[in-house]
This record gives structure tokens, sequence and C-alpha cells, in this order.
């Protein structure tokens, strides 16, 4: 290890973004990559620590990447090890490098004492190289095995099932209902996070490699169980999470109110180019209010204020988290703390601790959103924190177009399991024994679809395993 202290002397460097001005102008990536020489310089402050928690699969990187000795070959300039470590845990880095949260830098070792170390940006470089060197090809598979795998949604647990399974042997067939592969990496989350290339690009590399895309097809609609049970040895179910949570208050049957997937997907095609679709939803000249604090809500800011939005405000029930780790999530945790994303960064009015109440319109369509400030306490009768009112804190926010990104409430409906009857757990996910199967032999689930909403490295981690789950359960078969 030529390295001995640069985590004390190099400070950590994070990506910058192109000026507000001229970003706000397009939707393409608002990253500036790092450049070779400051990854390098960031691989030097990898500490090489004797326990690295940063790629334990419960306190950092889900996926387990092996993070130590892919900085050590950064460092050293071995862009090919470096790619072959990754690749071994992360069959779609383009995507985490880009987006993951990075739970792997809340549980670096050096973050106890200094920022940590910049894994995801390393990870991206990593990738991003070995496209560049001509690394990363097409590897179609030398000996197919007779079997066929069904694989329902082409979201990133989808994808990275289809990907294990493939690369294994097997005839995999990917049924999408939208008119594209990549679910919410290319419906959902917007192009200044993740440009729709990125995922063009691997998803052609699936398909030299043989994986089958069949788009437009809902399965449940449009092709039956039967069909599907009639020409495939496994079906896996990856259909994601998308039944939004609703907030049933006075005037939400207004104009003007919608849920932030209808905003998000309809600019998302526009920029892919394909056809309207739903309402016509624009925020150019309109005052905004973004109803929910997470990344979906970040989201619909970057997107309104790229429509022009004169002025947008997000409304959060939860408290304001504290600018640094908080005490209720020690290390290695993934720490609770104020977060800023791009999007904030152009022009949010950001409020915590509000309650909306109600609606308010003239016309049809809304002007006004009701609000009230609210304190947590522990309330006795439900066990736990819950949003007090404070009394006479009423205000309202003057709105024309109202976004509700308040999170993700129940699987993606889907009729082959309402026909199947398929077992679903208490909070109305779909359920799965410990092979990832459900209650119906042969039919697996993964991803959000039976964990919830939740990330692109945990769907991605989720439809590997279940990959591995599937190819157990038909060499048993054999
Ligand atoms: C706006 C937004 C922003 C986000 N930003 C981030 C982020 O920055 N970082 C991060 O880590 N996570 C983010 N997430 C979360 C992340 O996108 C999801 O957790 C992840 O995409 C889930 O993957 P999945 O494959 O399980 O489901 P999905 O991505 O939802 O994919 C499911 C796919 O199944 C298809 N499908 C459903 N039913 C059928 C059917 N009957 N027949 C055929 N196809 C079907 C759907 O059309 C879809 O393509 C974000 C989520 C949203 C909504
Ligand atoms: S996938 Fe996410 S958590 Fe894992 S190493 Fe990459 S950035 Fe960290």
């Amino acid at each position: 290890m030529a390295r001995e202290r640069e985590f004390f002397d190099v400070p950590r460097k994070d990506v910058s973004y192109r000026p507000v001005d001229e970003r706000l102008k397009d939707f393409c990536a608002v990253d500036i990559p790092l450049t070779d020489a400051e990854i390098h310089e960031q691989a030097s402050r990898c500490m090489d620590c004797g326990t690295p928690f940063c790629h334990g699969s419960s306190t950092g990187c889900p996926l387990g990447n092996v993070i130590p000795e892919m900085n050590e070959a950064v460092y050293n300039g071995q862009w090919k090890e470096a790619l072959d470590l990754l690749l071994s845990t992360n069959v779609f880095p383009e995507f985490t490098g880009r987006i993951c949260p990075a739970l792997c830098e809340g549980a670096c070792v050096l973050g106890t004492i200094r920022p940590a170390v910049n894994i995801c940006k390393i990870e991206l470089a990593v990738i991003e190289e070995g496209y560049r060197r001509g690394y990363v090809h097409a590897l179609p598979c030398g000996v197919r095995k007779p079997e066929r795998v069904a694989v329902v949604g082409s979201g990133p647990a989808g994808l990275a099932c289809a990907q294990v399974l493939n690369r294994s042997g097997y005839n995999v067939t990917v049924f999408e209902k939208d008119a594209k592969p990549g679910g919410l990496l290319r419906y959902g989350i917007p192009d200044f996070k993740l440009e729709k290339r990125v995922i063009d690009q691997r998803v052609d590399l699936m398909a030299q490699e043989g994986v089958d895309f069949q788009c437009n097809v809902n399965v449940g609609d449009d092709i039956s169980y039967k069909y599907l049970h009639d020409r495939y040895d496994a079906i896996v179910l990856a259909g994601g999470a998308s039944v939004p949570r609703d907030l049933a208050v006075p005037g939400r049957e207004l104009g003007g109110i919608h849920f932030a997937m209808e905003f998000l997907t309809q600019q998302n095609r526009e920029v892919c180019g394909e056809p309207e679709w739903g309402p016509d939803i624009d925020a150019a000249g309109k005052k905004v209010v973004v109803i929910g604090g997470g990344d979906t809500g970040s989201d619909c800011i970057g997107t309104a204020r790229r429509q022009g939005a004169t002025e947008v405000v997000q409304l959060e029930i939860m408290p304001k988290p504290p600018a640094e780790r908080s005490e209720s999530t020690p290390w290695p945790q993934w720490p609770l703390m104020l977060r800023e994303s791009s999007s904030h960064k152009e022009g949010a009015v950001r409020r915590w601790n509000v309650d909306t109440t109600g609606f308010s319109g003239e016309g049809g369509v809304v002007k006004q959103v009701q609000c009230v400030e609210v304190e947590w306490a522990f309330d006795e009768a439900a066990g736990r924190l819950c949003p007090m009112r404070v009394d006479g804190s009423e205000f309202t926010v003057d709105a024309d177009l109202v976004l509700i990104a308040m999170g993700f409430v129940a699987p993606t409906r889907n009729d082959l399991v309402e026909a199947l009857g398929i077992a679903k757990d208490p909070r109305g996910f779909i359920s799965r024994d410990e092979r990832h199967m459900t209650s119906v032999e042969g039919v697996f689930v993964t991803g959000d679809m039976r964990n919830g909403a939740s990330l692109v490295v945990r769907a991605i981690g989720d439809g590997m395993q279940t990959a591995r789950n599937v190819m157990a359960h038909l060499s048993a078969k054999c």
C-alpha cells in the first residue's frame, strides 16, 4: 500500500454542478464529473481500514461492493481490475454511480473523523472508464440452457434479474408495459439526474447478449398466466410499487392537483420524444407547491423549475433534520441529516413540520393550499411519535399547481396476481418465501413490488438475488 496518511491531508471533493442559469434551460445531467486526477486523489483517501463497514451489506452498500480493493486499484491506475471487482457485485454501476444516495459513505470509517471517501463517484469513474476503454461490451453466452424465464417489469430489479439469468445461460424474456425498458429509471427519475442514454446503452448490451425485450405488453391484461406458464419455466414479477399515497382533504378534487408521477412521467416521455400521454400538466408561469420532501418531491422541484415555474414551495410534515448526523443514527448507520439536492439549489422554499389540511380554488382550479404547523410528540395510544397540530398556526400558500409526492403505498396492480390469488403481506405487498417464491409455485417476486418503495441499489441487489434463487429452483427441477 503506497498510501499512508492521505486521508489526513487530502480533502473530500464532491462533484460540482453546471451553473443554475445554464442547467435550467435543458434537462441534461447537472453533474460535472470529477477529473481523472481528482478521482485518483479521492481514491487515495481510502484508509483501507481493517473492517470496511462500507461494504457490509447490513451497514453499508446493500450490494456488498468490494470498496477498499476497488479504491486501491483506482489509486494504482488499474482500471480493469477495479472494474472487474465492481462488476462482480454490481451489474449496473452506471446507474448507482449516478443516483445512489451512497449508503456506503454513511458507514465509511473515515467518516468518523473526516468527511467520508467519495465512493459513489469513484464507482461512476470506474464504470465510465470501462466503457471508454472498451472493457464493457456485450458478452454473448456460450452455452444456452433449455429453460426459459419470463421477467415481468423492466425497472432496475427486473433488469438486474434478467442480466444475471441471461449471463448464466437461461433464455430470458422481459415483458414491459411501457414503451421502453427502465421502469422508474426512465419514467420517474429525470434526465438531469440520469440521462436516458445511460439506460439505452445498458439495455442495448443486454439485447445483444440475448435478452428478449417485449415492450408495450401489459402482463395480466395483454397476456395471461396460462400464456406464460405454457411457455416459461419460471416467472419473476418485478412490477414495482406505483400506487401513490393520496391526501384525503377538502378540495382534493380541484383541477391543478396531480400525483408527482403523472407530472414526472409526462416530462420524461417528452424528453424521450414519446407521444403525449395523460393530462397536460405544465408548471410554466405557475406557483407550484410540492407536498412531500423525498426524492420524488425533489425531482418535481427540478422539473417545475425547468418548465418555468415562477416559485416552488416544498412542504414536509417531518421535522427539519439536523445539519450534521443526528444522534439517533450513530455511525455506521445511514445518517439522518439535512440533505440538499441539485434541484433544491435551483430555487425552492422548503418548509418542515407542515401538515396540509385542504385546498381552495376558483373556477374549479386550485388557488391555495391550507396548512397548519405541527409538533411531533409521543402519542400514548399510538405508541409512537405523532404530528400534533399547533393551535393558531394555520397559514395558506398560493398555488396554481400542486404535486403530491407523499410516497407509494401498494404494489403496481397486476391482474395476474389477482387472478392467481397470490398471497400478500399485511402491508398489501406481494409475499414471498426465503427463495423469493410467491405462494404460487414457479412464480417469484422481486424489487419494490415485494419490498415497498425503496432505492435503485436495493432493487438491483434484490433482482440479482432473485435470479440466483430462480437458478437454484430450476437446477433442482432438472
Ligand atoms: C421520482 C422518483 C425518483 C427516485 N429517485 C431515486 C434516486 O435518486 N435514487 C434511488 O436509489 N432511488 C430512487 N427512486 C426509487 C427507485 O426508482 C425505485 O426504488 C426502483 O426503481 C424500484 O425498482 P423496481 O424494478 O422494483 O420497480 P420499477 O422501477 O417501478 O419498475 C417496475 C416496472 O414494471 C413494469 N410493470 C408493472 N406492471 C407490469 C405488467 N403488468 N406488465 C408489464 N410490465 C409491468 C412497470 O411499467 C415498470 O417499468 C426514485 C423513485 C421515484 C418515484
Ligand atoms: S451502490 Fe451505492 S451504496 Fe453501493 S458502493 Fe455504490 S454508491 Fe455505495
